[in-house]
Order: C-alpha cells, then sequence, then structure tokens
C-alpha cells in the first residue's frame, strides 16, 4: 500500500474497522513488524506507517546506510525469528547475513498477516495530542512540499529506531576542501577506484562515544605530519594515538609493496 492508498482510504473513511481501536504504528522495522504481529494476535488491525518503499528499516532489502552486504549478524537465526514465520537455515553457522535476514524480514512483511495494513512511501510528520487520542499528520516520503493527510487515532505506538536519518557533523572549513568527503550515507555508491589518486584524509566519527579515527594518506614527499599537527590544535582531543604506516616501497626501493608499522605513539594531551 503506498502514501496515494492511504490517502483514498482516509477519504472514503475505509481506514478503520468498526468497533475496534485505532492504532498507528510508525515504522516498519522489525520492531513495528513484531508490534503488529502482537496487535493482530489480540484481534486489533492498526495500520503501519513507513516512510521508505520497502518494510524492514535496517534490515530492508534496500540499501542502509548503516549496514553492509558483507554483514553477518551477532545475534543467533533463533533469537531473530519473528513470530508467525519460521525462519529459514542460515548458509554458514548460526547467524544470518544481512542478506538472508533482509530476505526473511521481507517475506515476513509481504506475508498475509501485514501486507494490506503497511502504508510504504508514508512519512509521519507530526502527531498532536487529542483529548482522547492523536492525530497524525503524514506526508509522502522525501516531498517536503506534498499535501498531508491527517487523520485520528485512539493510540499510537513510535516503532522508529534510531539509525534512520543520517548524522552529518558539521566539519569547521568543510566548505573549503575540495576532495571527496564520503559519509557512510554513501555506502554503497563509493567509487571502487580513481577518486583519492593523491593525499587525502578521511574522518570516521562516533559522536556517542566522543571518538574519531583519522587516516591521513599521504603520497610522494607531503608531511603526514603537518596535517597531525592541525589536527590536533583543532580538534584539542584528550587522548591520542597515532600509528605510522610506511607502504608501497620494498627495503630495496622498488614498487613491490611492503607494509610495516614504524612508529606507534601514545600520547594523552592532558588540560585540552
Ligand atoms: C550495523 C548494524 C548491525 C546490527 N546487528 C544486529 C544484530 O546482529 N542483531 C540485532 O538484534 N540487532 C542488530 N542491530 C540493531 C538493529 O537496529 C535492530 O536489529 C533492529 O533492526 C531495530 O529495529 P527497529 O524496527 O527498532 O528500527 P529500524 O530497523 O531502524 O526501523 C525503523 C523504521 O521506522 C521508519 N521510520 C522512522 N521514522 C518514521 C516516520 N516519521 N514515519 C514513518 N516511518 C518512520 C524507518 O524508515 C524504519 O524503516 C544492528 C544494527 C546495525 C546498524
Amino acid at each position: 500500500m503506498t502514501f496515494d492508498h492511504l490517502v483514498r482510504q482516509v477519504r472514503e473513511g475505509r481506514l478503520w474497522t468498526r468497533g475496534t481501536p485505532r492504532v498507528a504504528i510508525i515504522g516498519a522495522g522489525i520492531s513495528g513488524l513484531a508490534a503488529y504481529r502482537a496487535m493482530l494476535s489480540e484481534g486489533i488491525l492498526p495500520i503501519v506507517l513507513e516512510q521508505c518503499h520497502e518494510a524492514g528499516g535496517v534490515w530492508s532489502i534496500l540499501p542502509h546506510f548503516t549496514t553492509y552486504d558483507g554483514l553477518i549478524q551477532n545475534t543467533s537465526a533463533r533469537q531473530m525469528a519473528l513470530d508467525g514465520l519460521a525462519v529459514p537455515r542460515p548458509r554458514h553457522g548460526d547467524h544470518f547475513s544481512r542478506e538472508e535476514y533482509a530476505s526473511y524480514v521481507h517475506a515476513y512483511s509481504e506475508s498475509i498477516y501485514s501486507r494490506t495494513r503497511i502504508f510504504k512511501g508514508c512519512k509521519v510528520q507530526s502527531i498532536a495530542r487529542e483529548p482522547d487520542g492523536a492525530t497524525l499528520a503524514v506526508r509522502r516520503f522525501r516531498s517536503p512540499q506534498s499535501e498531508l493527510v491527517a487523520f485520528e487515532v485512539d493510540h499510537v505506538i513510535y516503532a522508529g529506531g534510531s539509525l534512520h536519518t543520517p548524522y552529518l557533523d558539521p566539519i569547521p572549513g568543510i566548505e573549503k576542501f575540495r576532495g571527496l568527503r564520503v559519509h557512510s550515507t554513501d555506502l554503497g555508491a563509493f567509487p571502487s577506484h580513481g577518486e583519492n589518486m593523491e593525499s587525502h584524509i578521511s574522518l570516521h566519527s562516533w559522536p556517542e562515544y566522543e571518538y574519531a579515527a583519522i587516516d591521513i594518506f599521504t603520497c610522494g614527499r607531503s608531511d603526514p605530519h603537518v596535517a597531525l599537527d592541525y589536527l590536533r590544535n583543532a580538534l584539542r582531543p584528550s587522548r591520542v594515538e597515532v600509528h605510522e604506516l610506511l607502504r608501497g616501497i620494498s627495503p630495496t626501493g622498488n614498487a613491490s609493496l611492503k607494509t610495516g608499522a614504524i612508529k606507534t605513539e601514545h600520547s594523552p594531551l592532558t588540560g585540552a
């Protein structure tokens, strides 16, 4: 079901079954799908509003910016089973790959239980509390100018996850950077070769852990310590760990590849 179906059903008064509570679940990741299934078993027929064009959230068959094709789950297949559909046997060991689990979740969302009540491409824009429930305003996904459809519900279950909106750091000075800036949201879109032929810096940050891992890759005679000193001053970290690697040079100076750690420095910075 799509945004257009939702609009039509609201206008024609066909969204709800008379006599049962009107429940809207926001998000069709595995939490939303599990909530939906649990409600069905109580005799309630909720609707699920999913902003993307597929259900599954992190485990959608669509590429997701936090997961990647080679990912193997850290929980066992048995633990990842959803109520009402047996999990297949993983191809390797007890754990699913991303692709295997995404197919399973897709099959689950397409199953008889939920297909007609999941509205995809529907982003919940706002929820307004009312004396007896709430009013939801929903718009077409990725169409900020799209019309809003508003309707009342008795209960709302929020299953929107926490990883659906990429966080883009406001990096000071980024407007002057002329190189290629890649974020994990570009996963899959990153060119395999050709773009980063020269010296470059990549920064991987985990703001929630106040941690950043920075690779300074220099070619020719450029000195990586200039960049390192600059970053130390700009970021003022409380602790720095530096691993220096010499690559691409053999002991004889020929072009055969050699990789080795030639220096490791641990420098706690106090008073930063
Ligand atoms: C790399 C990685 C590996 C992981 N590995 C494991 C693992 O091995 N085992 C495990 O148990 N967990 C793992 N997780 C955790 C994973 O987040 C959970 O397994 C699970 O997918 C969370 O499901 P969810 O439904 O709560 O959220 P999500 O999967 O994020 O789903 C939320 C859904 O809500 C939708 N949504 C959000 N806001 C709105 C809105 N306003 N309107 C409409 N729709 C909206 C989103 O589009 C999304 O589809 C992993 C996570 C990551 C990132």
